[in-house]
């Protein structure tokens, strides 16, 4: 049975198993599903609508930090440095969790199955 999508996002699973793990090292992907073996870049460029996911990650990371910042009254070039430094320090976690959350949301919106398992060929009946 399917785990939760919720979870499988927050553990970074693949969108139509829900099972198979998307990044093989911090930045790198695979390119199937190491478990039901569909393929994750569905087209050239699929990963650019994982951009709107990012910028409204980062919003959320980053507007406290800059809300409590200007509230303190703290000057431009410290704001300009606490600000690029957190972006640096979560731009890895923004950068999985937008993939993934773009994956899922286009599986929910254009499902696809898994990938079929090859059946084992018949063995080749030699001419006669
Ligand atoms: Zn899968």
């Amino acid at each position: 049975m399917p785990r939760n999508r919720l979870l499988a996002i927050l553990l970074l699973r693949c969108p139509v198993c829900r099972e198979g793990a998307t990044f093989r090292s911090w930045l790198r992907m695979y390119p199937d599903c190491p478990v039901c073996g569909v393929h994750f870049e569905r087209e050239t460029g699929y990963f650019l609508n994982a951009m709107f996911f990012a910028y409204a990650l980062g919003f959320v990371i980053l507007a406290p930090t800059a809300l409590y910042l200007y509230l303190r009254g703290v000057s431009t070039g410290w704001f300009a440095a606490i600000i690029s430094a957190e972006t640096l320090l979560f731009w890895p976690l923004v950068f999985r969790y937008s993939r993934v959350l773009w994956m899922h949301a286009d599986q929910l919106m254009d499902p696809r199955p898994p990938m079929p398992v090859e059946a084992p060929r018949p063995p080749e009946t030699p001419p006669t």
